[in-house]
């Protein structure tokens, strides 16, 4: 087996990378553009449905905003996860009921949570004094879940300090939302986007569970556990397949939180392998006669959409149509005119040695993160370019 065959079985999805793969090899782009399969968003749906079992689940909007993903989801009577008063105007847009958007940005414009209550949104985040004030100002009565700070896990991509509060502030925060007249209902965390394996929550839950229990010591009485995402898709190390992570998660909750009601709110999980970008190689080139690595630069790189490539923390992979010849490393980059538009260098990618200026290059798993994190326009190169089937 190549190297490509053994991708595709880790992928899992044969079929979907056919199907993209046609679609893309029918069209010729003028810019990088990320081709998005529909129906592998709602395989991916209905994957973590069967895995989560009854708990609700809240569509991350920022993994991918593109309207038909947000469409075909609340068609399949998902939930949505918004940021922003644009997250949520969109998901109402395409015909989300306000009850079933939640809104879990800790950070909120004030005019942002006022239109949100205004228009029916029920459950909002916090892990602060300031934010509950906010909330209390401009959505009376809203029920809060509050977020708790977690420690690292390991996660690819993560997303610890900068949202939630030190577990030892909670019961304060509870009891202040109390004071406040809202309906503290219960906690959310985020293991950290990319957490590889089921088994990587454990400890997690473990510190969130001990919260949780000093909190109905103490009579609040929660009953929502939003257990956020982290949910993976394949990045070239080996997942869990979706369904059976999912499954291990819920049994982990259940095992530490009993019959509570539980959400989960998947961005990656949901959308990553249901898009590759489709990128054109601009130009090959070696720095010096005894360089050891080829310089590859691409039409997309780290303002139009490949923002996860920060820290090399996403490791996407690349089809091209020499992938038969024989390989060499290569250092990646984009086409912009900043030095920080470099995608690998510190592992460097094995392109093959008669890789050209012009050629084609699919990028896959690229559904998530990307058309969202795309510049409006660096340098003038254009946005991802999105075309969904
Ligand atoms: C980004 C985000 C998610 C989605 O995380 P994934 O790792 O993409 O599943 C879920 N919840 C919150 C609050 C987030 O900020």
């Amino acid at each position: 087996m190549t190297a490509l065959a053994d991708d595709r079985v880790l992928r899992g999805h044969p079929s979907v990378t056919l199907k993209l793969d046609a679609a893309i090899a029918a069209t010729t782009f003028d810019r990088p553009t990320l081709v998005l399969d529909l129906d592998v968003v709602e395989q991916n749906f209905a994957a973590l449905q069967r895995g989560l079992g009854d708990a609700s689940i809240h569509y991350a909007v920022k993994a991918n905003p593109a309207p038909q993903v947000i469409e075909r989801l609340a068609t399949l009577g998902c939930h949505f996860d918004a940021a922003s008063r644009g997250e949520i105007e969109l998901c109402l847009s395409m015909g989300a009921r306000p009850e079933h958007v939640s809104f879990g940005n800790t950070i909120k414009r004030a005019t942002d949570i006022a239109f949100a209550y205004r228009a029916g949104i029920t459950h909002f985040a916090a892990d602060a004094e300031e934010e509950l004030h906010k909330l209390a100002e401009h959505a009376p009565g809203a029920s809060v879940y509050l977020r708790v700070i977690v420690e690292p896990n390991g996660a690819d991509w993560p997303l610890t300090r900068k949202f939630g509060c030190a577990p030892a502030r909670v019961l304060t925060l509870l009891g202040v939302a109390r004071d406040l007249g809202l309906d503290p209902v219960g906690l959310s965390f985020h293991v950290g986007s990319q957490t590889r394996h089921a088994t990587m929550w454990s400890h997690t839950l473990d510190q969130v569970a001990a919260v949780w229990a000093q909190a109905q010591d103490a009579g609040f009485g929660l009953s929502l556990l939003n257990i956020g995402g982290g949910f993976p898709a394949f990045h070239g190390d080996a997942v869990d397949p979706l369904e059976a992570y999912a499954t291990d998660v819920m049994a982990q909750v259940r095992a530490r939180f009993g019959d509570v009601a539980v959400m989960a709110e998947p961005g990656r999980a949901m959308v990553a392998d249901a898009g590759a970008i489709a990128a054109e190689v601009l130009l090959v080139s070696r720095k010096s006669d005894d360089d050891l690595h080829r310089w590859v630069y691409l039409d997309v790189g780290r303002f139009s959409g490949l923002a996860e490539t920060e820290g090399e923390a996403i490791r996407y992979q690349f089809e091209t149509a020499r992938d038969e010849d024989e390989t060499g490393p290569c250092i990646l980059a984009g086409p912009s005119c900043d030095s920080v538009d470099v995608l690998y260098e510190k592992r460097p990618v094995s392109l093959p040695v008669s890789l050209r200026a012009g050629d084609r290059v699919v990028i896959r798993n690229c559904g998530a993160y990307t058309s969202s994190y795309s510049s409006v326009g660096f340098n003038g190169f254009p946005p991802l370019d999105v075309m969904v089937i």
